[in-house]
C-alpha cells in the first residue's frame, strides 16, 4: 500500500504578543520539524494531550492552520503548501475536516441538507440536480433518513449532528478525511456508533483518515498506526500493534497505562507509567528532552541533549535516549505504576 499523505520537516509558528501595550513579540513554534507519512486506505492516529500539536499539524497539512507553515506536504504525490486559487480548490475538495464539536460545528440557520451541499456550492460546479443526488447519497451513507434533509441541527440529537458533518465531508468524495477529536462531545454509547461509522465508510470509500485524539482508549479501535506527539514533536512513530503491544517512549507508556480498557489483544508488556509534574511553556522551551520535566525515568543525559527520532526495528520511531538500551535495560529503571 503506498503513501498518501507525505509530510516533511514541517513547522508552524504563530507569532505571540506579550499582554499590555506595546508588549514584545514573541515566536512560539507549535508544530516542529515533523515528518511522516500515512498510507492510502488507512487511518494514522495523532495523540497527545491539550497543547502538543496534533491539531496544527493536521491542519497544517490541510493547508487551514493559521500559523507560518514551513517545509512540505504532499497529497497523491502534489505539493500542496504551495497551491494556490484553483490549486487550493483542489485540495478542499481532496481533504476534508470532521470537527470535534457537532454542536458548534454546524450553522444553526441552515438546514441539514444545506450544511452537506454547502461544499459542493463552493468548490464544484456540479448542477443542481447533481448536487442533490449526492447529498441524498451521503445522507443515507451516514444512516440519515430523507425526511430529515429538511430539519435545522437543534432538531437533532448529538450523534445525529455528527453524522451531518460527516455526510458534509464526505460530499466531495475526498480521500483524505481530518477526523478532529469526532467523537469527544459525545457519550460513550455514541461514540462507538460514530467510530463503527467512520469504519464502514472507510471500507467503502477507500478513505484515508488522519485521526486526531488525546484518548488512546478509541484510538485502540480506530487506527493502523499512531504518532504521538508532545509538545510539537513526535516521539513515537509505529503501526498500531507496535506501539499498543511495546511502547517505547515513557510518554506514550503513560498514555497507555491512563487507558482503562486496553483491547486484550494490544497487551502493553512494559511495566506501567503515570506522569509526574506539568509540562513545561512552549515560549520557553528548556534544554534537552522537552519531556524531561514529567519524566520519571530522566536521566542527567536528558536535561542537556535533545533525543533524535531514531528508527527501530520494522519502521518503529522513537525519541528518546533510553531507547539505545533496549527493552530489558530500560524495564530495570522503571517506577512501579501509581
Ligand atoms: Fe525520559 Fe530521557 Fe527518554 Fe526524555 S530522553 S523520554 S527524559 S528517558
Amino acid at each position: 500500500m503506498n503513501d498518501l499523505i507525505e509530510v516533511r520537516d514541517l513547522s508552524v509558528h504563530f507569532e505571540i504578543r506579550a499582554k499590555g501595550i506595546g508588549g514584545a513579540r514573541r515566536n512560539l513554534t507549535a508544530v516542529d520539524d515533523v515528518s511522516l507519512t500515512a498510507k492510502r486506505g488507512q487511518t494514522l492516529a495523532i495523540v497527545g494531550e491539550s497543547g502538543s500539536g496534533k491539531t496544527t499539524l493536521a491542519l497544517a497539512i490541510a493547508r487551514l492552520a493559521s500559523g507560518k507553515t514551513t517545509g512540505e506536504v504532499r497529497i497523491d504525490g502534489k505539493d500542496v503548501v504551495s497551491l494556490t486559487d484553483g490549486g487550493l480548490d483542489w485540495m478542499r475538495r481532496k481533504v476534508q475536516v470532521i470537527f470535534q464539536d457537532p454542536f458548534s460545528s454546524l450553522n444553526p440557520r441552515q438546514r441539514a441538507e444545506d450544511i452537506v451541499r454547502e461544499p459542493l456550492d463552493n468548490l464544484t460546479t456540479k448542477t443542481k440536480a447533481e448536487k442533490a443526488e449526492i447529498v441524498d447519497r451521503f445522507f443515507n451513507a451516514v444512516g440519515l433518513r430523507p425526511e430529515q434533509k429538511r430539519l435545522f441541527p437543534h432538531q437533532f440529537s448529538g450523534g445525529q449532528r455528527q453524522r451531518i458533518g460527516i455526510a458534509r465531508a464526505l460530499s466531495t468524495q475526498p480521500e483524505v478525511i481530518i477526523c478532529d477529536e469526532p467523537v469527544s462531545a459525545l457519550d460513550v454509547a455514541v461514540q462507538a456508533q460514530i467510530i463503527n461509522l467512520l469504519r464502514r465508510l472507510q471500507d467503502e470509500f477507500g478513505l484515508t483518515y488522519l485521526f486526531i485524539s488525546h484518548d488512546l482508549g478509541v484510538v485502540q479501535h480506530m487506527c493502523d498506526s499512531v504518532a504521538v506527539m508532545y509538545m510539537g514533536k513526535i516521539v513515537e512513530h509505529a503501526d498500531r500493534l507496535q506501539l499498543f503491544n511495546d511502547p517505547q517512549h515513557p510518554y506514550t507508556r503513560a498514555l497507555i497505562s491512563a487507558v482503562p480498557a486496553v483491547d486484550p489483544d494490544l497487551r502493553n508488556r512494559g511495566q506501567k507509567l503515570a506522569l509526574v509534574g506539568d509540562p513545561p511553556n512552549l515560549l520557553n522551551l528548556p534544554k534537552g528532552c522537552r519531556f524531561a520535566s514529567r519524566c520519571p525515568l530522566a536521566e542527567p543525559r536528558c536535561f542537556e541533549t535533545e533525543p533524535p527520532l531514531r528508527v527501530r526495528v520494522g519502521g518503529h520511531r522513537v525519541a528518546c535516549h533510553l531507547v539505545d538500551l533496549g527493552p530489558e535495560a530500560s524495564a530495570e529503571a522503571v517506577s512501579p505504576s501509581a
